[in-house]
Order: C-alpha cells, then structure tokens, then sequence
C-alpha cells in the first residue's frame, strides 16, 4: 500500500537518528506518567526529523503492542503509511494554496468522537506556518489546541516559530529537534541523492554544514547548481543586470534555488571586501523578507527576486 503521508518516504529515515530516538523517548516517558502535552510543536526544517518524530510518536500514541520503538503491530504499520483511523493529517489540499477554515472545522466538530481503536486520537497539522495555516483557519483552531479533549494529541510541525501565529505559539510546548550528526546527514544525502557519502560531506562542508539547504535542493548535480548559483551571484552583485534575470529565471523554474541564492549571498559576503559584503548581506536579508512577504500575499516569485534585489545589487 502506497503511503497517504503527505511526506516522501526519505522524509521519515530520520526516524533512526540518535536525537529523534532521544526524543521520541522522553515523549514517551511523558506519556506513561500521563504527563505528555495535549498540543506539540515540532520544529525542524523539513525532512530533518520532524515527520519522523511526529510519526513514530504518533504510533507509539495508538499502539497495540506496548508502544515499543519501532515496533512492527498492525496499528504502528497502518499509522505510519498514513491509513490508521485515529490519524488525521491536515495539509493543503491539491490545487489550494492554503489550509481551508473548513478543513479545521471538519477536524474540530469531530473531537469529542473517541478513538476508534481504543488509544489515542493524532492531529497532525504538516505546517503550522503562515501561511499555509492562515488566520481564519488557525482561529478555528486555537480552543482546540488550548485544550484539547484527554484523547486527543495534536502534533503541529514548523520549520521557524517566528512564522506562526503567536496565538497558536502560545498554545503549544516547543519541542526543537536537535542537530542530527555529519556521518547521519551524509547518509541520508547518500539515500536521497544517490551520492556517495564522501561527496555529500564534500556538498554539506560547501552548504557550510546546512543540511536543509542541500537536501532541499531537489534533483541534479548539487555542486553544479551551488557553482552555478554563486557565480550568477557574484556577477549580479558586480553590476551584471543580465546575471540578475537568470537568477530570477532560475528560481522561476525551481523555487528551491531562492536558498541557494540567499546562501550564495552569504557565502559571497564572507569574502568580499566590507563594503560589498554589507551589500550582500542587505541583499539576503531583503530577500528573504520579501519572500515572505510574496507567500503571503501570493507574488510570483520571479519578479520579487528580480525586484527586491535590483537596487541593492546597483554597483556602487
Ligand atoms: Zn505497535
């Protein structure tokens, strides 16, 4: 049975990392002593561990076999492909562009309902940012995540608690998951990206250490990209308007290079001279402003990098 979790499958290899086991652990302690918070916030960048804690915390949750890590029941198998009764996932629906207030309420009219199994109910809401999880939707939501009924445990996951509403952060106890080690990254990179792991220390060591920049930036040759990436920077950055257009054509084409760029900013000002280095760190922190700003209100994003970098890449 193909898996209905709305994250790839190298998404949930983090299961056997040192620091998520550590975790997934003390929540489980918690548990047993009754004393795990109704409403959690799992924050992590995306494939970097927590949808592996949220659901290998959730099976422990709905378990028939004594909640045992890694545990191969029927109910622990059926949660983590996404098809066991007492989960429910709330995601943006295909073709929407963010979680709709009516598929909180559908969520929420139904709480009193018991587990259907007999353990616990799971909520998890795959992004607690803004957006996806906008206004309406999240006010829909807050009784709820303030105290959830006893049977009831919602898991929201977030890559940046600054990005969530503050009446939704005040509800929830922060879990953050820790750094996973280099041998661990380069493993998954190796799985992932079918790169040995020796070359994906080398990408990892080039991305200074950033896994998430690295795993996020889809197929292809990696150093290429981040080669092709800093060059186009550089130029941008001297002046080059005709390097300005690729680099917004690029991100056109794969959102996941707008990273890239940002890093290659950064990268950029650690070996320029001090004047350009503050033009280049004032070019990153603008654009991810503005990338902020274009989520929110649905931008395209070609024309916010092009726009929002062409003044401050002006030469001097
Ligand atoms: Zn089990």
């Amino acid at each position: 049975v193909t898996s209905l979790l709305p994250w790839p499958e190298e998404s949930l290899a983090p299961r056997s990392w040192s620091g998520v086991g550590r975790l997934l652990e003390r929540c489980r302690d918690l548990h047993s002593r009754g004393e795990l918070p109704g409403t959690l916030m799992l924050v992590g960048d995306p494939g970097l561990g927590r949808e592996a804690l949220a659901v290998e915390l959730a099976a422990s949750l709905v378990c028939h076999g004594g909640g045992q890590v890694r545990c191969r029941c029927g109910s622990c198998e059926r949660l983590r492909r996404g098809v066991h009764p007492d989960l429910e996932v709330l995601d943006v629906l295909p073709g929407k562009t963010e979680i709709l207030i009516e598929q909180v309420r559908a969520v929420v009219d139904n709480l009193a309902q018991r587990p259907y199994e007999g353990h616990q109910r799971l909520f998890i809401v795959a992004s607690a940012h803004t957006p996806p999880l906008n206004s309406g939707a999240a006010s829909a939501f807050l009784k709820t995540l303030e105290e959830p009924p006893l049977h009831v445990t919602v898991l929201l996951l977030a890559c940046n608690p600054a990005r969530v509403l503050p009446t939704i952060v005040s509800r929830t106890v922060q879990l953050r998951l820790p750094a996973p080690t280099l041998a661990e990254i380069a493993s998954l990179l190796a799985s992932t990206h079918g790169v040995s792991e020796e070359k994906a220390k080398g990408l990892l060591d080039a991305a200074r250490g950033d896994a998430a920049l690295v795993l996020g930036s889809g197929s292809g040759d990696l150093a290429e990209k981040l080669a092709e990436a800093r060059a186009l920077v550089g130029s941008a950055l001297a002046g080059d308007s005709l390097a300005l257009l690729r680099l917004g054509v690029s991100v056109k084409h794969d959102p996941g290079r707008l990273a890239w760029v940002v890093d290659s900013l950064v990268h950029l000002a650690g070996s320029s001279s001090p004047k350009t280095a503050e033009r280049a760190l004032g070019a990153a922190a603008a654009l991810l402003a503005a990338d902020r700003r274009r989520a929110v209100l649905h931008l395209d994003l070609e024309s916010t990098v092009t726009g929002t970098l062409a003044p401050l890449l002006a030469p001097a």
